[in-house]
């Protein structure tokens, strides 16, 4: 399939923040996702008290059901209106603050101590700061990375999971000449070959 027509493309850390200021967030499902439910048991792989990412978690309520399930979540999004929102939709009190290895990110944390999530670049993180996990629920993230971090992308997320951890991806298939993105098309092919 011919995806020349989006490799050019970007979306600017700007323009996402400003799809959240202005309530421009189709891609927030207030239900959460049907596909975590059906496949939640691949994720956990009967295992208890995991450390599950969420990379650019806007607001999923996902994050909620894995906490309430237990296990410890973290979270990275550019948007702290989106975070600020998670936190308060589910009536989690919090606390902020300064994360000292990146310069103007900040970490908002659930009192209870099990949700972290870090505002910033997910660029900005490493497994020296956010350590590493068990698993992860990558949905509406490696398809709305723009196509020229892809490679970075994966690098990064793969230097971010344990030896025996479980990755969910959901990806859109459609016809790439047709619609401009996000989320991007990711054939499948080069999902191989990201992630081999
Ligand atoms: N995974 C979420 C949100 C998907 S939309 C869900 O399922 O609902 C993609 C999100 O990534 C947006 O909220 C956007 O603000 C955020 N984002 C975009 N680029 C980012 C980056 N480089 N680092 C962290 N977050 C980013």
């Amino acid at each position: 399939s011919d995806v020349g027509s989006q490799k050019e493309r970007v979306v600017t850390e700007e323009e996402w923040l400003q799809k959240w200021e202005m309530g421009n967030i189709g891609f927030h499902k207030e239900q959460g996702h049907p596909l975590l439910q059906k496949y939640m048991d691949v994720l956990l792989n009967g295992r208890s008290g995991l450390r599950i990412f969420f990379p650019l978690c806007g607001k999923a309520v996902e994050m909620k059901w894995l906490a309430d399930m237990g296990h410890s979540v973290v979270g990275v999004e550019v948007s702290e209106q989106a975070v600020k929102e998670f936190f308060s939709e589910h009536s989690l009190p919090y606390c902020e603050e300064p994360v000292p290895e990146i310069s103007g990110a900040k970490m908002f944390q659930s009192t209870s101590g099990n949700i972290s999530l870090y505002c910033c670049s997910i660029y900005d993180l490493s497994s020296l700061i956010v350590g590493k996990f068990d698993g992860v629920w990558d949905r509406g993230a490696l398809v709305a990375v723009n196509p020229c971090d892809r490679q970075r992308y994966a690098s990064l997320m793969i230097s971010l999971v344990e030896k025996n951890s479980s990755y969910l991806l959901v990806t859109v298939s459609y016809d790439p000449n047709k619609h401009k993105g996000p989320p991007f098309y990711v054939p499948e092919s080069e999902i191989k070959s990201l992630f081999g």
